[in-house]
């Protein structure tokens, strides 16, 4: 893999990702079990091959995937300028708790697990689950006082519903937020997030989507038993696998590749637990750049999930 994985500006926050970034849930075992070995293996593989974007949180694994993840990053032995670390706040095995005391408590838990003395992001863990009106009254102002503080460069917010983010951003001063994690929004199966790009870029905050294989919806092996989507979401999806299967493509290859063509969404976090996982992915990545989408298989596969295309599912408190 000589060429180079491309690098994009975060909205306005300097940072340049790679427009793969690591999702690091999977370290935290959420989706089978990942020996720390090979979380070592395929977090340097990961690096070397252009990766410099890692996002964990506290929740993922009850505090797993920042250990592990905080481990891995040790292992590279490289100057910590050369990789970018986001982790969350607020959502927690215990539950949710967005609280201006428990955020400051959990950056300084968070840097100790990750080994680190400063994440690049700080990001809100599914806002949707709190009282929109405590994350812009109470909850930002103790994530502005951390970014303060050097222990975060930039802070943002994530969850799955889209309108969370015009509701916090419509409320907040201009430059408070510096980005947003949307997930499972740009996908083959789902595109919503498309809509909402040029408010985000007119607010100036810079856009991570997460999910492209929509939680393992759009993979061979077929979603973990704790998928939320409706049976024939994932009867639609596992319909769009066999094709490919069936025709000699690979549908996460697509699915990624898929992802990756929205020029306004700085990077494309994929949840990896293998060095295989790490070059397939690198890999789509580069051939996109490369050769582009393969158009034909794609639109025969958004033919099969035109019946249940956008469909999601609920998350959170109803904020009606
Ligand atoms: P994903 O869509 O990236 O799917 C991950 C699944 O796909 C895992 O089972 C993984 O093993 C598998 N996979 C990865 N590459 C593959 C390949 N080439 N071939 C076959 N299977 C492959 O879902 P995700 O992990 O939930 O999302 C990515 C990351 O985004 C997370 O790890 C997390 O960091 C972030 N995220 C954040 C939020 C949030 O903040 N609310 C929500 C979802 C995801």
């Amino acid at each position: 893999m000589a060429a180079k994985l491309e690098r994009r500006e975060l909205g306005k926050t300097g940072l340049k990702v790679s427009c793969v970034g690591f999702g690091a849930s999977p370290l935290g075992n959420v989706f089978g079990p990942v020996s720390e070995d090979v979380a070592i293996a395929t977090v340097s593989s990961a690096f070397s091959l252009g990766i410099n974007f890692f996002d964990t949180s506290p929740y993922y694994g009850g505090t797993l995937s920042e250990k592990v993840l905080g481990k891995c990053l040790k292992a590279l032995e490289v100057p910590r300028n050369e990789y970018i670390v986001a982790t969350k706040c607020g959502r927690y095995v215990e539950g949710f708790d967005f609280s201006a005391e428990r955020i400051t408590r959990s950056i300084d838990e968070s840097l100790d697990r990750l080994q680190l003395d400063y994440v690049d992001i700080l990001q809100c863990h599914d806002i949707e689950f709190g009282s929109l009106d405590q994350i812009v009254n109470e909850t930002i102002p103790a994530l502005k006082k951390i970014k303060e503080s050097g222990k975060a460069r930039f802070i943002g917010i994530t969850g799955l519903p889209l309108d969370i983010y015009t509701y916090v951003l419509d409320r907040v001063l201009p430059g408070t937020i510096d980005v947003i994690l949307s997930y499972c929004h740009h996908c083959i199966n789902d595109s919503t997030l498309e809509e909402l790009l040029p408010y985000l870029k007119s607010k100036g905050v810079g856009v991570i989507n997460a999910s492209p294989l929509s939680m393992g919806l759009l993979t061979e092996n077929g979603p973990p038993d704790w998928h939320p989507a409706s049976p024939e979401l994932k009867a639609a999806c596992k319909a769009a696998a066999t094709y490919c299967k069936e025709n000699g493509k690979n549908i996460s290859k697509l699915a990624l590749q898929y992802s990756l063509s929205h020029k306004d969404i700085s990077s494309v976090l994929v949840g990896m637990n293998s060095v295989r996982q790490v070059e397939e992915n690198v890999g789509a990545a580069l051939e996109l750049a490369d050769v582009g989408k393969d158009e034909k298989v794609l639109a025969k596969i958004e033919a099969i999930l035109k019946p249940i295309k956008n469909q999601t599912w609920p998350s959170g408190i109803n904020h009606s």
